[in-house]
């Protein structure tokens, strides 16, 4: 062997050594900073706990607003990495007037395998659609350890090797089929992020993003001891860790049985819509938990509310169409914005119609329009229809001879910022939802909306809730009135 080839040997056997192609020095460099490649490899279980804070997403005051946030204490989530399964459990306290009141409430959710689950209060087990157990299944890898363990994975496919700000960024096609963005720290070559994109129905593509700090060393790991996730730009969890193990007992992650053996849940359950006339050419459209109002004009017919996601929405339009099918439905009333209420909305837009709500939902609802919905094409991304938006600032009336709807701006409701309400003077019935829930147990918005309708002279006998059955409006003055106390 002549000089220059021994030469050559030393350099290649180096490089080979020290990285391989730019996006494995990534992952390398991220492994060797948390412990190194056989430490991370070796890893069974981690368990972390903590306190912190949730967002409220999709149901704050407004649809910018951010404010609300329910105090997570007891935080714990154990993760055993060789069988792929983790729970959470945690108790969150509302630090806004929530509709199940003030108190705190304890959650425990999971992911074992493919099965997502969660136990409610009274430990009822139940069976969590396939949408969130895929959207769980990512979660497991939004944890440094996880994340860079599944990029080391051969099967693993590594690509777009880059640096952006003080970050350096690679694209992880992982073996299970799910995929990543890696983003560690330039300098300390810690992960800094981990990015997956998923569908919300209300959001359409979007990324959720957990980003990392405060490593601390743990039995010859670093791990980070603050977790902060967002969906989109909306922070939803952020964690504050006060003790976390590994390799240490993890309890039984496995998925209860009820849930095991209970078929998978394939999407929202099919639509079930109940018809009561109300009154002459009103019509309440109930039979699930988010109820829609028709009412018809001499030559049109509008909805009130469009809600949940397209299954619901697409039912009640048809629903209403039948009732009338010579005149045409024109126009959907929003009461709010909140996911659970606006859900149907593009659903609406792509059946034709027009869309009215307050103001300060308007820039929302032109934004949710214009969102791709690619990774799960939903009704409007099917067929796409541009937006035709009315707004009513303190209120808005819509009449003909036949027919007269004042719709009302809710104002200072604790609830939302820019919720409307329908008012038919004629018939004396007023549609709301969310502002008084007939016969739920705590009623935190019920005593603005008897002052808005005080202050509006509104004579109404009966609320049409869209959520819970119709109430006479004794009902809903009942809900000021001091509780008797029985012995
Ligand atoms: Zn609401
Ligand atoms: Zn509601």
């Amino acid at each position: 062997m002549n000089r220059l080839s021994a030469l050559m040997v030393l350099i290649v056997s180096a490089a080979a050594c020290s990285s391989g192609p730019p996006e494995q020095q990534i992952v390398n460099d991220a492994a060797r900073a948390l412990g190194g490649r056989d430490r991370v490899m070796a890893v069974r279980t981690i368990v972390i706990e903590g306190e912190g804070t949730n967002g409220n997403l999709g149901q704050d005051m407004t649809p910018e607003a951010t404010g609300q946030r329910f105090n997570v204490t007891d935080y714990k989530r154990a993760i055993d990495l060789t069988v792929g399964q983790s729970k959470t459990e945690q108790t969150r306290t509302p630090n806004f007037a929530y509709f199940q009141g003030q108190q705190p409430q304890k959650q425990v959710f999971g992911i074992a395998g493919d099965i997502a689950y969660n136990v409610a209060a009274n430990g009822t087990p139940t069976r969590a659609p396939n949408a969130v157990a895929k959207d769980r299944r990512a979660e497991l890898f939004h944890h440094p350890i996880t994340i860079v363990r599944a990029a080391l994975d051969p099967a693993a496919k590594l690509t777009n090797p880059r640096t952006a700000g003080k970050e350096r960024v690679v694209e992880v096609a992982a073996a299970n089929g799910l995929a990543f963005t890696l983003a560690i720290d330039d300098a300390t070559h810690l992960p800094t992020r981990v990015v997956s994109m998923t569908d919300n129905p209300n959001l359409g593509d979007v990324a959720i993003e957990t980003s990392f700090a405060d490593y601390q060393d743990v039995n010859g790991l670093k791990l980070p001891a603050r977790l902060t996730t967002k969906t989109d730009n909306y922070t939803t969890a952020d964690i504050r860790v006060s003790k976390q193990s590994v390799d240490g007992d993890t309890g039984n992650l496995r998925a209860p049985e009820p849930v095991a053996a209970a078929p998978p849940v394939e999407g929202p359950p099919p639509a079930a819509v109940t018809v009561e006339e109300v009154a002459k050419g009103v019509w309440f459209l109930a039979g699930q938990s988010h109820h829609s109002v028709v009412v018809e004009f001499s030559d049109h017919l509008i909805l009130i509310e469009a809600p949940q996601n397209d299954t619901r929405a697409l039912a009640v339009i048809a629903k209403a169409r039948e009732l009338r099918p010579n005149k045409p439905l024109t126009h959907v009333v929003n009461t709010h914005h909140h996911f659970d209420h606006s859900g149907g909305v593009r659903a609406a837009v792509s059946e034709g119609l027009a869309v009215i709500t307050q103001k300060a939902n308007a820039q929302f609802f032109q934004d949710a329009i214009k969102r791709p919905h690619t990774i799960v094409p939903d009704a409007l991304a099917k067929n796409p229809k541009p937006l035709k938006l009315d707004v009513a600032d303190e209120g808005m009336e819509l009449a003909d001879s036949s027919r007269t709807v004042q719709l009302y701006h809710i104002e200072g409701n604790p609830h939302g910022d820019a919720m409307l309400m329908a008012y038919l003077p004629k018939e004396r019935i007023l549609v709301e939802v969310d502002a008084f829930s007939p016969g739920a147990a705590v009623q935190p918005y019920a005593a603005n909306l008897l002052e808005n309708i005080t202050k509006r002279n509104l004579r109404v006998d009966r609320i049409v809730p869209l959520h819970g059955t119709i109430a006479p409006f004794s009902d809903l003055v009942k809900t000021q009135q001091p509780a008797k106390t029985t012995n």
